[in-house]
């Protein structure tokens, strides 16, 4: 672990509020458009973004085994594949760029020009091109919750949920980054009591409160990746809205699983928070009963606290937060997740992204979903603003935030923000 960079009295000259979510010790990943329409890699610190295309051009990556190209492109895939020792060596050196006591780029106004963003002069892009989505289902709540609800309470776990990180292949084509607005889908449902399904715009639109994890490449095809081996392989984690389709996934979800419920759209956060940023936050997952079978066995910490909260905004009205949950009630770890993911040899590549599964805590108030928030409807929130919500309605703004904290040092990721659309109107021919 780096210890300068995450020390938690570093200082930085550039101005940083006390609740930020992007101090010194954090420096993430992410790529941005800048004022003058170029797309670049950059870090953030406080509300300044930085380009690091600019930095490198400049020379401040002098003696980091880097392409004179790796930042001036519009995804993070190649720096990611460059593996571990070069992501911290960039983090490092970015740390003592910005250190509050050197005076390198502090004292170059010609340089801090065309280094230095505000937030509101760029616009952020999609950090990765994500070549393959994954989904987990891996809160013992949720899954509890959602087998409780859809099937039966005293089986609310299937027979396999204690021993397998459940998954599914997703989608990457339907992730968008914060603030890209989303469609109500349509689709088939099954009305209750009938027989037959029908067709039209989903009723029941829900947000599943997740993170998810980009990976660098990890393995040859037909090798799997150990589980002790397997953070080393973990990029950086984001927030994650898997949006979803409650009555479209009761409908078609047998035998396959999830669907055309999911495909729709799923939003992430643009600030990849990297692993070594989050070293401080480790805690203990969950203990396992029963232990999983060897090649999913960990000792020590392996996940993180990471304070998690999801609001609901109306349109004209004022936003309410909904639930508050944390990362660490996840009971499968990341490193668990990807052990199984690779145990028969499945290829994971740079830029592959894997979702946690809704992340619900143990009360009622920490729930990760619409659906188990109201209990399928059937206990509708009170907002603020006097609305009532059993699921998402049309212009609804969804906005997630999530931060570590712990002896004054605070990691944040930002937020994930989506606006739910009514469903698309085919334009009338004239
Ligand atoms: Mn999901």
């Amino acid at each position: 672990m780096p210890k300068i960079t995450n020390d938690p009295d570093k200082k930085t000259w550039l101005p940083v509020k006390v609740d930020s979510d992007f101090p010194i010790q954090n420096i993430p990943f992410g790529v941005f458009l800048t004022r003058d329409d170029i797309v670049t890699i950059g870090t953030r610190i406080g509300d300044h973004a930085i380009d690091l295309g600019a930095l490198h051009q400049l020379g401040y990556f002098e003696g980091i085994p880097l392409t004179d190209d790796i930042f001036l492109q519009d995804t993070l895939n190649d720096f990611i594949s460059d593996g571990k020792k070069t992501w911290r060596l960039v983090r490092n050196r970015i740390g003592e760029i910005f250190d509050a006591e050197n005076g390198t780029l502090r004292d170059r106004e010609d340089h801090k020009k065309i280094v230095l963003f505000s937030m509101e002069e760029i616009e952020m892009q999609l950090p990765v091109q994500i070549g393959d989505y994954t989904d987990f289902y891996s809160s013992k709540e949720h899954a509890t919750n959602v087998g409780t609800m859809f099937r039966d309470p005293e089986k609310a776990l299937m027979p396999n949920w204690l021993h397998i990180p459940v998954g599914y292949h997703g989608r990457s084509s339907t992730i968008v980054t914060s603030g890209t607005p989303v469609r109500r889908p349509m689709g088939q449902t099954l009305p209750p009591g009938a027989d037959t399904p029908v067709f039209g715009p989903s009723k029941r639109v829900d947000f599943e409160l997740e993170m998810a994890f980009i990976t660098t490449d990890a393995n040859a095809l037909g090798e799997p990746v150990p589980v002790d081996e397997a953070e080393d392989y973990i990029f950086g984690m984001v927030l994650f809205n898997d949006w979803s389709a409650r009555d479209i996934q009761k409908w078609e979800y047998v035998p396959l699983g999830p669907f055309l419920a999911k495909n729709f759209a799923s939003s992430i956060s643009p600030w990849i928070v990297t692993m070594d940023a989050l070293a401080p936050f480790r805690v203990k997952s969950p203990p396992q009963d029963p232990k999983p079978l060897p090649y999913l066995q960990q000792k020590e910490k392996h996940t993180f606290d990471i304070h998690l909260e999801v609001e609901i905004t109306p349109e004209n009205s004022v936003p309410t937060v909904v639930t508050k949950s944390n990362f660490k009630y996840m009971y499968w770890t990341m490193a668990q997740q990807l052990a199984h993911h690779t145990v028969n040899g499945c290829k994971i590549n740079s830029g592959d992204m894997l979702g946690s599964g809704t992340i619900s805590g143990p009360h009622p108030d920490s729930y990760g979903s619409m659906l188990e928030l109201a209990w399928q409807g059937t206990k509708p929130l009170e907002l603020t603003g006097g609305e009532k919500r059993a699921f998402i309605e049309d212009n609804d703004t969804v906005t997630m935030r999530g931060y570590c904290e712990k002896g004054g040092l605070r990691i944040g990721f930002g937020e994930v923000k989506g606006k739910l659309l009514p469903v698309f109107q085919p334009k009338k021919k004239s």
